[in-house]
């Protein structure tokens, strides 16, 4: 069920005890020369829907607000980010409205690796805020599936970064016709240390900033000529199935009282 597409009095009907509404969050940011700038946010949403149906209706989507962290990538045209200030007010604000109208249980689904510093944030000051009222979890999806898909790539370390063999796999199974993958560069990016690594599934634990364009001529990390439509569809099914599994557990976390 997509929240967008609901009257009000459909919403009104819904449980809040046991409803998990998910919110989307991806970004606007190029992707290569061969893939969109909406990949994060068509990815995160896809993914999203896809769980909801193994979990059923007790899940709701919140409509994705797209923008996110995209300084990195600014060097290029195309890219569209907000401030870290801005994304934390601009959930803080979707968040408080659902709270508002008695939902407990929000789940930030997050599909670009540049947001993850700030929905941290975002699960301590509105799980600070809203405590008592609502459980807020946030989340990265394929953080969340790391070790299966870790299972099933074929690239070695640095294949699977930005536009690489994980994202255009995904975007070939879901949005075929929004991928030119004849215009594909491969690039294995040389951070020029062991403490730095482009890998988005198995990357730093030492986090400092990078342009984008100071490691990729083309902004693509990693292998999209290891992509295909198949596997696209075997790494939608391994998120969505690591994604369900948590928002069924989550439905049961019990949500403490406000002590005086
Ligand atoms: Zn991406």
């Amino acid at each position: 069920m997509h929240w967008q597409d609901m009257t009000w009095p459909e919403i009104g009907a819904l449980d809040r005890e046991r409803t998990v509404l998910v919110l989307p969050v991806g970004s606007v940011e190029q992707h290569g020369h061969h893939m969109p700038t909406g990949t994060d946010t068509y990815l995160a949403t896809a993914v999203s829907d896809a769980a909801a149906a193994l979990v059923g209706p007790d899940v709701v989507i919140l409509p994705s607000p797209w923008y996110g962290l995209s300084a990195h990538h600014m060097h290029f045209p195309g890219t569209i980010t907000l401030t870290a200030e801005t994304m934390m007010a601009m959930v803080g604000d979707i968040v408080a409205s659902v709270v508002h109208h008695g939902f407990r249980r929000i789940a930030v689904v997050n599909g670009h690796g540049g947001n993850a510093g700030v929905i941290d944030v975002l699960a301590s000051t509105l799980g600070h805020r809203f405590y008592g009222a609502a459980r807020i979890a946030c989340l990265t999806y394929f953080t969340l599936a790391r070790d299966a898909i870790m299972a099933s790539r074929e690239s070695k370390h640095g294949g699977m970064g930005h536009a690489c063999e994980f994202e255009t796999s995904l975007m070939l199974h879901l949005h075929p016709g929004l991928v030119h993958q004849d215009r594909a560069v491969v690039h294995y990016p040389d951070t020029g240390t062991p403490w730095l690594s482009t890998d988005l599934v198995n990357g730093s634990i030492v986090r400092s900033f990078v342009a984008f364009d100071d490691l990729s001529e083309s902004g693509t990390f990693g292998d999209p000529g290891l992509a295909t439509g198949e596997k696209g569809e075997r790494f939608l099914a391994m998120s969505a199935e690591a994604l369900a599994a948590f928002l069924k557990d989550f439905s049961t976390w019990p949500i403490p009282e406000t002590r005086p």
